[in-house]
């Protein structure tokens, strides 16, 4: 069964998620945005063996950290969907408007598209592209433990910015309606920022995408 501990990283509390198989304690890490001593620090008390990088989107809280991480450790890089282009080659520029450290540009070693599966150890996860936020955005969906990982597409209680360039609200909610939705209500989602929730209780009560009563 896949496990995961989620790392709140960078000034924005981004929620950098380390997953893994139990069985063979192989480890993949979303979103390293940055605070990489923290994210390893809980690799090595966990004793796990990190593998991959999986990237919901570049954008510089989520993805700051990936090439330095990558070059460290010598980890392939997975995802975005290649829509992301254009902020993994302004990488340097967002750390600058954010005070950030210093970010590389990096190349990922494969692009994701929906329907792709990521997998460590032997947990599969299932990839769905959620443009909208950002239009290459995709989140991580492990039908057996009933967890996704959405990034900023979904919060609890919000949704993601849609005012950035090749931001768009309309096919936002169309994402979360189209390919988070039938994942299923009691399906627990980890967002890129703030507490968990479900998508059951976001259908009830958030404001952005209830369900019409
Ligand atoms: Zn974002
Ligand atoms: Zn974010």
């Amino acid at each position: 069964m896949l496990q995961y501990l989620t790392v709140p990283v960078t000034p924005f509390q981004q929620n950098c998620s380390l997953v893994w198989c139990d069985q063979t304690l192989q480890a993949a890490v979303i979103d390293p945005g940055g605070d990489l001593p923290r994210i390893l620090a809980e690799v090595k008390r966990l004793g796990l063996k990190l593998e991959q990088i999986w990237l919901t989107h570049a954008h510089i809280d989520h993805a700051g950290g990936t090439a330095e991480l990558s070059k460290q450790l010598d980890l392939p890089i997975i995802g975005p969907h290649p829509g992301d282009q254009f902020w993994i080659d302004g990488l340097a520029a967002q750390g600058k408007q954010f005070g950030f450290p210093h970010a590389e540009v990096f190349t990922p070693t494969r692009w994701l598209k929906d329907g792709d599966t990521v997998a460590i150890g032997n947990s599969t996860l299932q990839v769905r592209h959620c443009p909208g936020h950002t239009p290459g955005h995709v989140v991580f969906y492990s039908q057996e433990t009933n967890r996704a990982f959405v990034g900023d597409v979904l919060f609890a209680g919000s949704i993601g910015r849609t005012d950035f360039p090749q931001g768009d609200h309309d096919t936002l909610i169309a994402s979360i309606k189209q390919r988070l939705w039938p994942m299923g209500d009691q399906t627990v989602f980890i967002p890129g920022h703030g507490p968990e929730s479900s998508f059951g209780r976001e259908r009830r009560s958030n404001p952005y995408v209830a369900d019409a009563v």
